[in-house]
């Protein structure tokens, strides 16, 4: 029977509500932290279809119950034929909050049609410093993205900006608050999680606490409470500045983890820290077993490890890293 949401919940008693799909492992930029510089690209028919994500949604949405979903990739705009299944999903769902993550490069062609799907887009962008751009991205473009953000506001797309927390990029944080200001679009800052290499990490890594306090030296933050897994922040004295952390690292959220994510090969990840996620593809590929997937489903989520305070040691030793890196588990 279809639509009988099982409630699904891991050994720990927490639910899945919320999926993340990744819709390619390519992209335009290469940025240093997220992967490797030659990283395998899969190849096209390992990629699920649009076919098999859509039965893959109706599965997941009526039957177990996931409230939201976001794509991601790699970049997700730029898999062909990204506008038309996205309307696909739209019209199968009309109610569902759908979000896309991307690097904004093709946002300027892409936000009146995301606009007109009512999909909210968070933008990631690290830096306004073109050389510090080059730097992490190994590539041009950061005129291109702003364009691409101005443009998205100017039409009233639901956006956000995303910036990851990095040593050396200290200097980054008040231009980018204020960029945000005056977007009028809320700025949230990630701490860099271990998730491509230990080694980056300890080199990489920006506590919130560190960046709060940056940011604090020009524009004083008031705690507003969470949105998500955001803590949300707004100026003192400016109300137009809107702040959030995401810190798995240093304030790990794990024990409220609603989050499934589903690689663009069709791995299961049960969590960002997963080495290597359980490979769904047998279930839908050459067609959907539903009745199979649920069971399959039902067995999995008890394996869902804690999370990464409990892991923390082992996840930060050189053996024991991921075997996936971000661009292919989409972040
Ligand atoms: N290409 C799109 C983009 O950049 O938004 C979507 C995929 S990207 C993997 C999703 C997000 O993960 C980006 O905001 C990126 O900065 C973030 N990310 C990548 N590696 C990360 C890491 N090790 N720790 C925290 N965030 C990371
Ligand atoms: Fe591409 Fe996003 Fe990874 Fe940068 S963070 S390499 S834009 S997938």
């Amino acid at each position: 029977m279809r639509g009988r949401k099982i409630p699904l919940k891991d050994a720990f008693g927490r639910p899945f509500r919320y999926l993340r799909i990744s819709l390619t492992d390519r992209c335009q930029l290469a940025c240093s932290y997220c992967m490797p510089e030659r990283l395998q690209m899969a190849p096209r028919r390992d990629l699920l279809t649009y076919e098999e994500i859509l039965s893959l949604l109706e599965v997941f949405v009526e039957d177990l119950g996931v409230e939201k979903v976001r794509f991601t990739g790699g970049e997700p705009l730029l898999r062909r034929g990204v506008l038309d299944f996205l309307h696909r999903v739209r019209e199968r769902f009309p109610r569902l909050p759908i979000g896309i993550t991307t690097n904004g490069l093709t946002l300027q062609e892409h936000a009146p049609a995301l606009k007109a799907l009512n999909i909210s887009v968070n933008v990631s962008l690290d830096t306004l410093r073109p050389e510090r751009f080059h730097a992490l991205t190994r590539r041009e473009g950061l005129e291109r993205i702003l364009v691409g953000i101005a443009r998205a506001r100017e039409i009233g797309l639901r956006l956000k900006l995303n910036t990851v927390l990095l040593r050396g990029g200290e200097e980054d944080l008040l231009p980018l608050v204020a960029c945000a200001r005056d977007l009028g679009v809320p700025l949230r800052l990630i701490e860099f999680m271990p998730v491509t290499t230990a080694r980056a990490f300890e080199r990489l890594f920006l506590p919130e606490d560190e960046a709060r306090a940056i940011i604090e030296t020009r524009y004083p933050l008031v705690e507003e409470g969470w949105d998500g897994v955001a803590r949300m922040f707004r100026g003192r004295d400016d109300p137009r500045i809107r702040v959030g952390f995401i810190s798995t690292v240093s304030r790990p959220f794990c024990a409220g983890c609603t989050r499934l994510r589903l690689t663009a090969t069709g791995r299961l990840m049960l969590c960002l820290f997963d080495r290597e996620g359980y490979d769904l593809k047998p279930l839908i590929r050459p067609r959907l077993d539903r009745e199979g997937l649920l069971r399959w489903m039902g067995r999995v989520i008890r394996r869902r490890p804690p999370g990464f305070a409990a892991m923390k040691e082992e996840i930060l030793s050189d053996e024991n890293q991921p075997l996936l890196t971000m661009r292919q588990i989409g972040g």
